[in-house]
Formats: C-alpha cells, sequence, structure tokens
C-alpha cells in the first residue's frame, strides 16, 4: 500500500487533536453553562416563589391570592397548596398531576414527557396557617439558550474542523516546501550529476573553476560583509531552513572537492604526458638501432606497448578532466562527414588486417553535417578500435553512415564476442572493463574511450546507445542533429 505523503499524515494528526481539544472544550464549556444556568434557574425560582408569599393574605376570613399567580411569568408557573397538599390557587403546567407530591426545595422532576425544575417553600399566612407554594419551570425552557447554542455548535463544529485541516493543510505544506526542494535537488543532483545545484532560492553556485577564472573576485570586505549576511539570515531561518542551508554548505564542500580532484587528474595527466612521450621516443630510439635485437628487443618492446597505453590513457583522462572542467571546446562546422569516417576507417583498416578481419563500409557520399572535425574523428576511432579489439579473428566489422532528414546517423556493428547483459548499463561509466582480460592484441583499454564517445555524442546533441548478445556480437548507434 501505498504510504500517505508526510503533510497529509501532519494534517490528520493536527486535525485529529484539534477536534479532541475542540470536543473537550466545548463538552466541559456545557457543562459549566448548563451548572450556571442550573444555578440562574434556582435563584429565578426561589425569588418568585418568595415573592408569591407577599400576594397572598388572609381577609376578611378568606385567603386571597393575587391574580398574578394565575400568570406564567418567564415560563414559572406557581402553584398555592394547603399544608395539606390540596392546590389553593396559583396555576400548574398541564401535564402536571394536579396530585402530584410537592416537596420543598429545589428539585429537578419529570412529568410525561417534559421534566421541570421545582421550587417549594413554605410559610406561615397571618391568622390563616402555614401554605406551601411551589415555583415550576419546564427544563427545556430554561435551557433554551443552551440548546440553541449546541445546534450551533453541531453546524459549526464540522466546519470548524475543515477550515482547520485546510488551514494546516495550507501551512504544513508550506513549512515542507524546503524539504520537498531538498529531495528534488538531490534528484536533480543524482540524475544529472551537477553538483552547482543549491536549495536555498537564488544561490545556485557556478563551478568552482569558473568562479576563479572567469568571475570577479569580490574585494576582501565586501567578502567578509556578505559572509556575515548570510550568516545573520542563516540565523533567523526555522530548522527546516537551517536543514536545507546544511544541505547547501555539504554540496559546497562537495562541490569543492570534485573541483579540486579534477584539476587533479588534469595537472597529473598533464604532468605524466612528458615523461611519457619521452619513454616512447627513447623506446623507438632503441628499436631503431640495429644492434638492438632477440630478448632485449623483446624487452624494449614491451616497454613501448606500456607506455603506450599510458599515453593513450592519459590522453582520454585529459580529455574527461578538460570536459568536466568546461574546457573542452567544441568547434562545430559544416563538414563532409563521410570523408572524415572514411580516413578514420583506414586508420583502423591496417589493424584489423593482423586480425583478418573485413572492415565493410556503409557510407554514401557526401553526408553533410555540423561537427566538430576531431572530435568526430576521435568517435569513430573509439568505436571501430573497440570492435577490432573485440571482434573475432577473421570476423568483420561494419560501418555506417546516413543523414535522415535533419539527423545524423552512424552506427559500429561487429560479429565479436559482445557484452553480457549485465553488464551493459556500465559500459559508459569511468575505467569499468568488463574484462581486462578480453581484449586482444597488445595495447590494453582503460575504460574511458566510451564515456568519451556518449561525451562527444551528448556536445553534439545527441545520444548514444549499445546492442549486443554475448557471443554474437555488438552494435554502437548514434545520432544527432546535422544542424
Ligand atoms: P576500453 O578502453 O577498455 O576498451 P571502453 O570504455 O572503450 O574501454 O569500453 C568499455 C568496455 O566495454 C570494454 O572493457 C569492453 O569490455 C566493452 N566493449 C566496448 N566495445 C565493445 C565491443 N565492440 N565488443 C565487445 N565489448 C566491447
Amino acid at each position: 500500500m501505498k504510504r500517505l505523503p508526510l503533510k497529509w499524515k501532519l494534517t490528520l494528526l493536527y486535525t485529529f487533536f484539534m477536534m479532541l481539544l475542540t470536543a473537550g472544550m466545548l463538552g466541559i464549556l456545557f457543562s459549566l453553562s448548563s451548572g450556571a444556568v442550573a444555578s440562574s434557574v434556582r435563584k429565578d425560582l426561589e425569588e418568585s416563589v418568595w415573592d408569591a408569599f407577599d400576594e397572598i393574605e388572609w381577609e376578611d376570613g378568606e385567603l386571597e391570592i393575587d391574580s398574578d399567580l394565575m400568570e406564567v411569568e418567564d415560563g414559572i408557573y406557581l402553584a398555592v397548596y394547603d399544608e395539606k397538599g390540596k392546590r389553593l390557587g396559583g396555576r400548574i403546567p398541564q401535564d402536571v398531576e394536579e396530585e402530584a407530591e410537592v416537596t420543598e426545595g429545589f428539585q429537578k422532576v419529570s412529568a410525561e414527557h417534559r421534566q421541570w425544575y421545582t421550587f417549594g417553600a413554605s410559610a406561615e399566612i397571618e391568622d390563616y396557617g402555614n401554605i406551601f407554594i411551589q415555583g415550576m419551570i419546564s427544563v427545556s425552557r430554561a435551557e433554551t439558550s443552551l440548546h440553541v447554542t449546541l445546534r450551533l455548535s453541531v453546524i459549526l463544529f464540522p466546519m470548524m474542523v475543515c477550515l482547520t485541516a485546510a488551514l494546516g493543510y495550507f501551512f504544513i505544506s508550506r513549512t515542507l516546501r524546503p524539504v520537498a526542494k531538498i529531495t528534488q535537488t538531490a534528484r536533480e543532483i543524482y540524475e544529472r550529476g551537477d553538483l552547482s545545484k543549491r536549495i536555498t532560492a537564488g544561490q545556485d553556485k557556478k563551478s568552482a573553476e569558473d568562479r576563479v577564472c572567469g568571475g570577479v573576485k569580490p574585494p576582501h570586505s565586501e567578502k567578509k560583509a556578505k559572509k556575515t549576511k548570510r550568516n545573520e539570515e542563516r540565523r533567523k531561518g526555522d530548522e527546516i531552513d537551517k536543514l536545507a542551508e546544511t544541505f547547501d554548505l555539504m554540496l559546497d564542500r562537495l562541490q569543492t572537492a570534485f573541483e579540486k580532484e579534477k584539476q587533479f587528474t588534469s595537472d597529473v595527466s598533464h604532468e605524466l604526458r612528458t615523461p611519457v612521450t619521452v619513454i616512447l621516443a627513447q623506446c623507438d630510439a632503441l628499436l631503431a638501432e640495429e644492434n638492438c635485437s632477440g630478448e632485449e628487443r623483446k624487452a624494449v618492446e614491451v616497454i613501448r606497448n606500456k607506455a603506450q597505453n599510458m599515453a593513450n590513457m592519459i590522453a582520454q583522462l585529459l580529455f574527461l578532466a578538460r570536459a568536466d572542467q568546461k574546457r573542452m571546446a567544441v568547434h562545430k562546422e559544416r563538414l563532409d562527414l563521410s570523408v572524415l569516417t572514411e580516413i578514420a576507417v583506414e586508420e583502423q583498416r591496417e589493424i584489423a588486417k593482423k586480425k583478418e578481419m573485413q572492415i565493410r563500409t556503409d557510407i554514401p557520399d557526401p553526408v553533410d553535417g555540423y561537427a566538430d572535425e576531431t572530435l568526430w574523428i576521435r568517435l569513430w576511432m573509439n568505436l571501430i578500435g573497440n570492435a577490432v579489439t573485440y571482434g573475432r579473428e577473421g570476423g568483420w566489422v561494419q560501418v555506417g553512415l546516413k543523414r535522415e532528414a535533419e539527423l545524423i546517423k552512424g552506427y559500429v556493428r561487429d560479429n565479436g564476442i559482445g557484452i553480457p547483459q549485465e553488464h551493459l548499463p556500465h559500459i559508459w561509466e569511468r575505467f569499468y572493463q568488463v574484462d581486462s582480460a578480453r581484449s586482444s592484441g597488445e595495447i590494453s583499454g582503460s575504460g574511458l574511450g566510451l564515456p568519451m564517445v556518449r561525451w562527444i555524442v551528448e556536445a553534439h546533441g545527441g545520444s548514444i546507445t549499445v546492442e549486443s548478445v554475448q557471443g554474437e556480437g555488438t552494435t554502437f548507434s548514434f545520432v544527432f542533429p546535422s544542424q
């Protein structure tokens, strides 16, 4: 089952507790209100009953009861009884029995369908004796205002819950927005490998190199002021803002470390280039000497091959380091791509011959398109070189190029050893080799060729794919816009 998003969970939890709290508060409020109503009713009843005693007097041998007692004022019924409980005057509600027991003090009694608050008191009337007066008021009438409030609450409570939930959702979503931004940034970094992304708005960092080479460094004091301002702002934010800023700081660190690593790779490759060129030159000089033969020659040849491998690897490393630092210039110009492809094929034909391999071409003449000449040749050299290296003795390599509408399409197919399926997604990774023992020939691979090929295709705005069946062969196909 799909788990609820955090903002929904928080909204539900918050609404649930708000409901509990509001319901509890309403409960307490009602019980307090009904207590207050009861005490106010009791006071009114008591007052009415005691006032009623003033309306009764013994005159001319008769008990005179004022007609006011017949009226029901403010819902209060007043009835006068003699000592034996016989009603002498006043009124009682219709649904209350005449002979109902009259009691002293304040009470809540039930009669038929209604409930009543009653208050009874006795007092002596001069020359007559004791009489008893009972006041009655219907509970529902006394609690009318309470019932109105209760009914209103029944309508208002769900509305309040909905409003609370909506407001809660709005604020929680706002609060959690930086978390979504963190996730999105992390995903973008993962998918595009772009470490210059930042979570806090407008703070995407240019590469360290850009900052040093292209950007103007702010003067020291200005820099310091900026830093202090940033620190102050940092202190102001809430926990999530701080998390976002800490994440950005971590990205700053990571980016600097990566930039340093790229710089290091570039510097080291540069430094190694000269000694390797010297070794190669010395080997060539030794091999050119007539008295270098037998074991000695073999040893020098091994050194030369290894030095050549190193030279190739250094060249590829430099290429990729420059590409990473965005220092790799791509000079696109209108070219006859078929001619350049043929040149690359011819270069590889010699090596293919040693393995008795055939290189067939399917290249119409001309194929016009915009590309960088050097990169174009490098692309084909790598793909055809791999097809020859991992091709079978006496096998074939097919090289194809065509222009289809606004697209340039190319492929290199071989009937070589193929690439196992589980390795296919990784062959574009740097230094990834399916199995270094698979390559035939004196020159061994480095695992940098295909990442370089992919970079070239992408730098031309295209894409490259691979299809392979182990033991049957491999096809690399690429496509990019001709303009
Ligand atoms: P390498 O310098 O080792 O050839 P690449 O990046 O060019 O490095 O290739 C990566 C891996 O992909 C190689 O180690 C090789 O095993 C495999 N590979 C590349 N092209 C082919 C091909 N045409 N046939 C079989 N395997 C290939």
